[in-house]
């Protein structure tokens, strides 16, 4: 084993409100009864208990709480569920736990007891601070609610914070987005997160889309707004290293380094993913899905088989997932690794797309013909990435 490090996402599939663009795993729970945390708790901890002797030798590098909203979950479930991880796998010293956190009153006043069950690092589901655009988007929450949340974060004694921006939302325009990054910044995170909204089928956005009901910003729109993000963020400190992703340096996500890098993650939970490096039984790699539903993924931890789905990847889906996904990040693509791999340098497989992406200036070829974006290349990515697949 080349890489013997782990990361841990648990899924938590429960929201108070589900918003009208969301198409995740996650059912509307306003409360989270205590029986029904209780019940997926258990259901989370029999699974790692099935899962992790499947993977000896590995040591647990992150855990990483994902919805969903992790934050419904009592501090105490919380802290369960990260000394079963670290239990069941040998710790490495830099250790990292993530919580997303949705900004509310209950919430906000378990961050204390969240810092002592041993979470690390808050990300938090700001998406904006102008409550216009809040409400447009259908969020539980208001402006006030969001500040009071980062402030109460800090007073907390967490150093590591990080806060998801959404933006090209119905009605934002450039002055709207500007105004979020102002407020953004004076909170001076560790860590940005910043994705357009997409409009994803069979959500109530998708249908008052097709009405003519829903005002998008259009696509020259969206790409100043991108630009502005980019500057903005960047001239505050915060290096992008990732197309959607600013960090301090030294405070970029470990565990989503982890999926862009395609390394060992393993996904518990209703919907989770795990991903499996190249190995004796998949020589590029392998996803295993958990059912969505909630009521099949109890049930199946509960009898002690979740019926995954294992999907075995082929070398031409793995050739193309380890270029996007290692385009996506500002360390772009090694041309060595990757032919060790696949026995060639990408351009054995893509020699024609690369010259037409070089010479449109979307892609930079450095020594050892390895690959990155240009600027240019991250405004247009989802058009370079095309070119993989
Ligand atoms: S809070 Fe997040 S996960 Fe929950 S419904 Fe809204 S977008 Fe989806």
């Amino acid at each position: 084993m080349d890489d013997p490090s782990l990361g841990i996402y648990l899924h938590i599939p429960f929201c108070e409100r589900i918003c009208p663009y969301c198409d995740f795993a996650v059912v509307r729970s306003r409360p989270l009864a205590h029986e029904v945390e209780a019940r997926y708790v258990e259901a989370l901890l029999a699974e790692l208990a099935l899962r992790s002797p499947e993977l000896p030798g590995r040591r647990l590098e992150t855990v990483y709480f994902g919805g969903g909203t992790p934050s419904l979950l009592s501090p105490e479930s919380v802290a369960r569920l990260l000394v079963a991880a670290q239990g069941s796998f040998e710790r490495a010293a830099a250790f990292e736990a993530t919580l997303e956190v949705n900004p509310s009153t209950v919430e906000r006043e378990r961050l204390p007891a969240f810092r002592k069950a041993g979470v690390t690092r808050l990300s938090i589901g700001i998406q904006s601070f102008d409550d216009t655009v809040l409400r447009r988007l259908g969020r539980a929450h208001r402006a006030t609610e969001g500040r009071r949340t980062l402030e109460a974060a800090r007073v907390a004694g967490f150093e590591n914070v990080s806060l998801d921006l959404l933006f090209a939302a119905p009605d934002q325009d450039e002055a709207a987005l500007a105004c979020d990054l102002d407020a953004a910044l004076s909170f001076a995170p560790e860590h940005v997160s910043a994705y357009g909204l997409t409009i994803e089928p069979q959500t109530p956005f998708a249908r008052a889309a097709a009405r003519g009901q829903l005002r998008l910003p259009g696509e020259e729109a969206v790409a100043r707004m991108l630009e502005t993000l980019a500057e903005r963020l960047e001239a505050s400190g915060l290096v992008r290293y990732e197309i959607s992703n600013f960090a301090r340096p030294g405070f970029e996500s470990r565990h989503n380094l982890r999926y862009w890098q395609r390394r060992a993650v393993l996904g518990l939970g209703a919907g989770a993913v795990s991903c499996e490096p190249p190995g004796p039984t998949a020589a590029h790699g392998a996803r295993r899905a958990n059912p969505r539903d909630l009521a099949r993924y109890l049930e199946g931890a509960e009898r002690g088989d979740v019926a995954a789905e294992r999907e075995v990847l082929a070398a031409h889906a793995a050739r193309g997932e380890a270029m996007f996904l290692a385009l996506r990040t500002a360390a772009g693509l090694c041309a060595a690794r990757f032919a060790a791999e696949f026995g060639a340098p990408p351009r054995a497989f893509w020699a024609a797309e690369i010259e037409r992406l070089v010479a449109q200036g979307m892609l930079i070829e450095g020594p050892g013909a390895d690959l990155c974006l240009t600027p240019h290349g991250v405004l247009l990515s989802d058009s370079v990435f095309e070119q993989f697949v």
